[in-house]
């Protein structure tokens, strides 16, 4: 089925002495369950469009769906309370707070959350078991970005948007962080929208979207059942 739907979309970004067409003209589906990677240059619109479907920014025009919900119709009420009933993110820097334990850190979003996981269960997930009461400051990136990650899915959002989640990492280790991601998608059925320039997600996504100059370039499908081109 699907669970995110884009018409027309466009984003211009009015910096006084120019507009920036951020996004030109985007429609695309995309399908529950389903692992999409987002490629493109720097600049193409990829992260813009991925922070509308996450509720954090307006579209300047055209029209986003999740499931029969209307998100360009939602006020700023109503994209908090989507944001926090059915996404999660992740982005390239982890914002892990300090002072706190891997598990305590998951702890924040699970105290308040309607139907979470356990902090446990959320860190064996991305295989960090052995690592749940070490601070961050203990662990390397890849396992901080793990963590960011357990928490991220630790409320059971229905989708996970993720920006750019390797970029602070060498490639070895962000192919670890895809590999949390895609036992993600493949166990909880996680739909999953992921910017990253490490090549490994090429053979892990079901379709690889194409950006160039605000729009869709093309659109590779790697597997059928899943996502119809
Ligand atoms: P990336 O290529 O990874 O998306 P960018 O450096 O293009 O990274 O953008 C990072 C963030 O900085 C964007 O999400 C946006 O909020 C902000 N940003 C990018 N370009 C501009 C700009 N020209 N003016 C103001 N903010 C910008
Ligand atoms: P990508 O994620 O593919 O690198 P972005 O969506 O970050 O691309 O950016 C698309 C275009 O919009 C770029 O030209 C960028 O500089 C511009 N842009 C992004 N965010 C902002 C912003 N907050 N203000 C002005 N321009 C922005």
């Amino acid at each position: 089925s699907v669970i995110f739907r884009t018409e027309g979309l466009t984003k211009v970004y009015d910096t006084g002495a120019l507009k920036v067409h951020a996004l030109a003209g985007v429609d695309i589906q995309l399908y529950a369950g389903e692992l999409a990677v987002l490629l493109g240059p720097s600049g193409s619109g990829k992260s813009t469009l991925l922070n509308i479907l996450g509720g954090l920014d307006h579209a300047t025009s055209g029209r986003v769906w999740f499931r029969d919900t209307e998100l360009t119709q939602l006020g700023d009420r109503g994209l908090t309370r989507y944001r926090r009933d059915h996404v999660g993110f992740v982005f390239q820097f982890y914002n892990l707070v300090a002072s706190l334990t891997a598990r305590e850190n998951v702890q924040l979003v699970t105290d308040v959350a309607r139907n979470p996981m356990r902090p446990e269960e959320a860190l064996e997930q991305v295989g960090l078991t052995h690592r749940m009461d070490h601070f961050p400051a203990e662990m390397s990136g890849g396992e901080q970005q793990r963590v960011a990650i357990a928490r991220a899915i630790a409320k059971r959002p229905e989708v996970l948007l993720c920006d750019e989640p390797t970029g602070a990492l060498d490639s070895q280790t962000g192919v670890q962080v895809l590999e949390a991601l895609k036992s993600i998608n493949d166990t909880l059925g996680t739909t999953t929208a992921v910017i990253t320039h490490n090549a490994a997600i090429r053979g892990m996504a079901h379709r690889v979207i194409w950006f160039r100059d605000g729009r869709i370039d093309r659109v590779e499908c790697n597997d059928t059942r899943i996502a119809p081109s």
